[in-house]
Parts: structure tokens; sequence; C-alpha cells
């Protein structure tokens, strides 16, 4: 398929045009949305290099005009410096259309760039939802602190005043997962009350919530 075929084949499924005119000027007003321009439309995807190809995937994902969009690790197998250029225009798009992404990542420093509200995840489960800044300053499930303690800082003498808490063990099979809280294994705040029940998600402050038994113990 050319890049016109595989942008406009959503246009084509849910019949989002009149006239042969209009599919393919919306083609090029969304391939201009993510920085291609017309001479791209007849060529094909291997021409375009890892960051134009995800380009063309989300001028396709834009065509049916969604409010929401699902992002997977989109820039997990983009070089660095291609990487910032797709964050950048996700944060273009988000403001010219009104956009609200669930942006999935495990590159902590983009998912603070990108992120209003960030949940953390252990073993399939969210174990704190807050606003990033919050997250980032003041981790409070242990999960979080540790994972936000692996964080590089730019500054030598903050690096190095920051303690990185290393996790003893590996992460549990999610399909042998421990009872309880799945975290307890590796958990330094672990307890008996730990093995017992799975901590629901509970807000401990506005708009923050967290999924620890010991939350207000371990402060
Ligand atoms: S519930 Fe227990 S094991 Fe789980 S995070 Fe809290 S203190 Fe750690």
């Amino acid at each position: 398929m050319t890049v016109s075929d595989i942008i406009g084949e959503p246009l084509d499924v849910h019949k989002l045009y009149s006239s042969k005119e209009e599919r393919h000027d919306r083609i090029l007003e969304l391939m201009g949305y993510v920085g291609l321009n017309s001479e791209h439309a007849a060529r094909y995807a291997h021409e375009f290099s890892g960051g134009q190809r995800q380009r063309i995937g989300i001028a396709r994902a834009l065509a049916v005009s969604p409010e929401f969009i699902v992002c997977d690790e989109p820039v997990s197998a983009l070089d660095v410096s291609i990487q910032a250029q797709v964050i950048n225009m996700f944060d273009e798009l988000q403001d010219r259309l009104g956009l609200t992404y669930l942006f999935i990542a495990h590159d902590l420093l983009v998912v603070r760039h990108i992120s209003d509200r960030i949940a953390v995840m252990y073993l399939g489960h969210i174990v704190e939802l807050a606003d990033a800044e919050e997250i980032y300053n003041h981790p409070l499930h242990p999960y979080s602190r540790s994972l936000l303690s692996a964080v590089p800082v730019p500054d030598p003498n903050t690096a190095r005043a920051n303690k990185r808490i290393v996790l003893a063990g590996d992460i549990p099979s999610p399909l042998n997962a421990p009872s309880g809280c799945p975290f307890r294994t590796r958990c330094p705040y672990a307890a008996d009350c730990c093995a017992e029940s799975m901590p629901e998600l509970t807000e401990v402050e506005p708009g923050r919530l967290v999924a620890c038994h010991r939350i207000h113990e371990i402060g």
C-alpha cells in the first residue's frame, strides 16, 4: 500500500468522504498534520525512516477525527533525537486537535514530558495514580519510589544526594503472582497483612490514589 492508501483506509472503512477529491484533500491534510508533504503520498512505507513511519501511523489514527488515542510505546523503537521530534509532534497535535492520549511507556523521562496524570503499574495492577509532577517530586507507593529513584538527574550534586532504591529479586511471573499485594515479594515494607489481601486503590490525598495496606505507616 502507498502512504495515501494507508492513511485513506480508515476513511474508506468509515465512508468519511463524498467524493474522490474530498478523500484526496483529507489525506493531504492528515499528512500535513504530521509533517509529511504531498510528494510522500505515492511512496511506500519501506521507503521511510522509523520516525516517518510512525508519523504515517499517527496520520492514519487521526483520519477518523478521534478525541482519544491509545499510544502503546509509540517512541520506544526510535533513536533518541527522533523520539524528541515525535514527542513534540504529539504535543502539537494535542493542542491543535484537542486530543487526549493514553500514553504507555517505560522511558520515565518521556513519561514525565508527555503526561498530565500518571498511573504506575506493577504486574498488571495500577499501584499509584496522581498528577505527573506529584509522582515525580514525591512518589508514595514503595514501587513508585524505587522506580523514580532510577531516573537519571543531570545535576551531579543532586544525583549524588539522591539515593537509588534497588529492589531485591526479580519480577514474579504474572501467571503465578504472589498472594495479596503483587509487590510484596520485593517490597522493603512488606508485613504479614500484605500477603492476606490485595490492597485497593484508595484516595490518600485529593486526586491521588495509592494501593498499599501500609501507606499511612510508611509515610
Ligand atoms: S501493601 Fe505491603 S507489600 Fe504492598 S506495597 Fe504496601 S507495604 Fe509493600
